[in-house]
């Protein structure tokens, strides 16, 4: 176990690339770096809120002592750290945004540890970068305590995701216009100290490109594949890099659609290198199951981040990816190939998901249309996701009866299904159980699948909002049980979350829909 404050911290990113080296935080365009280094700016009063104790094993992290939290809040660098903000770039919205960088994000350094790789420990909130262009630098409490139990319930989820070591109040205060309409009022500040082996995104290996900074690219290029992708060795390690980025992807894209996740703001800056979700923001969770939902207010005309977007954006993105790293190329035969696998990837990956979420000993041809029609019914009936997967589990054996599948499933529905919708249930649930009467696997075994498949508690955002609302009156309850319940989702353990989103969470703001100011 080690402690933050005595730590020696490794730079191998900083000791590696070019970066501005004048500690100065005025925004402006950073031609020629990787980086800038920059030190996070001290707050007035910090506090530990939350604190992860399975990350803090994993990595070998003592608790925090007072001098700890000062390093947790940006008052206190050590003289090993080397704090700095990436430059990245990024399209936003299908858009090219020019450059975009850690405008709030300030990383430490690189803990290492003899039980795990290392982690890059980022502080997000921590004051002006010289990517902060407009903004602060600081993050508010209600969206710091949101990524932070969601990224650590994507971890126990066992979503590939960035990590959350601690949340922190500043003790300042945050101006925000939460709904963008010209009411800005104050609220709590806070930092989120952030993990991961690295915060590289698609966004990073753009702008060195749209810079024509090839060198800079072929060297970021092989530096990462050589700190986070030692299998792939030798001639052709670019391309297969980058089918390994594809098939990362792909898989990411499966676990959300697994889980319900839409992560509402896909552009290629909040696209992990690593195939990890990053950047929570306006996400959430399906209720009712719905492939046009965003949570993203600012997305609603196009709906271009909604849940059943996320594959066709996915591949979009790594279309992005493989404009940037094109340059590395001789010719672009084999990219192009390697960018088309993804379909193929995705779709099988999909399948093989849907086939273990209902329980089937294999995926079949036959099988896609039972996966699509089921979907279709969950949209009809305006069913919640999570809770018909579950009741899935518990459908007896053999239960053909009309009446019967209707009770069962009733629990589910937003709505008291029409007779049409109905009878789409029924036919759906007898074209299932015919299928599984086909399995070659037990009933019990095919039970245990969809267990260790579909979870039975979610963090929803009506929790999540529930609990910030709480919290900031400091009625801190909801959030222990939720930091609690985050850690064995696929458990009984928390049934007293096991009910549909409430009807007072419909149209509640920071419930159902989210605004990006955070
Ligand atoms: P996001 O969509 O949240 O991933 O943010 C897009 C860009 O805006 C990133 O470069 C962020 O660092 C930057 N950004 C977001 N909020 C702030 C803020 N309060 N202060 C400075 N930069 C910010
Ligand atoms: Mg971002």
């Amino acid at each position: 176990m080690d402690k933050l404050s005595t730590k020696i911290f490794r730079n191998e990113f900083v000791n590696t690339f070019d970066g501005a080296q004048t500690e100065k935080n005025q925004p402006r365009q950073t031609p020629g770096v990787l980086y800038s280094l920059v030190k996070p700016t001290a707050v007035r009063k910090p506090e530990l809120v939350a604190w992860s104790d399975e990350l803090a094993a994993t990595l070998q992290i003592q608790k925090p002592d007072e001098q700890d939290i000062n390093i947790l809040s940006g008052n206190l660098t050590t003289p090993s750290m080397s704090p700095y903000a990436a430059c990245y770039a990024g399209h936003q919205f299908g858009n090219w945004a020019g450059q975009l960088g850690d405008g709030r994000a300030i990383t430490l350094g690189e803990w290492t540890s003899q039980t795990a790789p290392a982690y890059e420990l980022q502080l997000k909130g921590a004051g002006p970068t010289p990517y902060s262009r407009r903004g602060d630098g600081r993050a508010v409490f209600r969206s710091s305590l949101r990524e932070y139990l969601m990224s650590e319930a994507m971890f126990h989820l066992g979503v590939p995701t960035t990590r959350a070591l601690s949340l922190v109040l500043t003790g300042d205060q945050v101006m925000r216009d939460l709904f963008y309409d010209g009411n800005s009022a104050y609220e709590k500040g806070a930092i989120v100290m952030r993990a991961a082996p690295s915060f590289l995104r698609f966004g990073n290996f753009e702008m060195l490109t749209s810079r024509e900074e090839i060198t800079q690219l072929k060297k970021l290029t092989n530096w990462t594949i050589d700190q986070f992708f030692p299998d792939i060795k030798g001639e052709n390690k670019t391309i297969q890099w980058f089918e390994d980025i594809v098939e990362k992807t792909a898989s990411l894209i499966v676990e959300w659609t697994r889980v319900g996740f839409v992560h509402g703001v896909m552009n290629t800056d909040n696209m992990s290198i690593l195939g990890l979700t990053i950047d929570y923001g306006p996400f959430s969770f399906l209720d009712d199951y719905d492939p046009e939902f965003t949570p993203n207010t600012t997305d609603l005309p196009g709906r271009r981040y909604a849940f059943g977007n996320q594959a066709g954006i996915a591949y979009w993105n790594l279309g992005c990816l493989a404009s940037a790293i094109a340059p590395l190329f001789k010719d672009t035969i084999e990219l192009s190939a390697a960018l088309e696998n993804y379909k193929p990837v995705y779709f099988s990956k999909y399948y093989g998901m849907m086939a273990r979420k209902l329980g089937l000993d294999n995926y079949r041809e036959t099988d896609k249309d039972l996966i699509e029609a089921i979907e279709k019914m969950l949209v009809q009936l305006k069913a919640d996701m999570t809770i018909f997967y579950q009741l899935l589990i518990t459908l007896p054996p053999a239960t053909t009866d009309p009446e019967l599948i209707s009770v069962h499933f009733a629990p589910s529905f937003y709505t008291i299904p029409e007779e049409s919708s109905g009878k789409y249930l029924v036919n759906t649930i007898q074209q299932y159980q015919k299928r599984i009467s086909l399995n070659q696997i037990s009933y019990k075994e095919s039970q245990e699948l969809m267990k260790a498949n579909n979870p039975r508690f979610i963090l929803r955002n009506y929790l999540l909002h529930q609990a910030i609302q709480e919290f900031e009156k400091g009625e801190p309850a909801l959030f222990l049980k939720l930091q609690q319940a985050i850690k064995t989702p696929y458990s009984t353990d928390h049934d007293e979350f096991f009910v549909r989103r409430p009807e007072w969470a419909n149209d509640q703001p920071g419930s159902s829909a989210l605004s990006c100011s955070s």
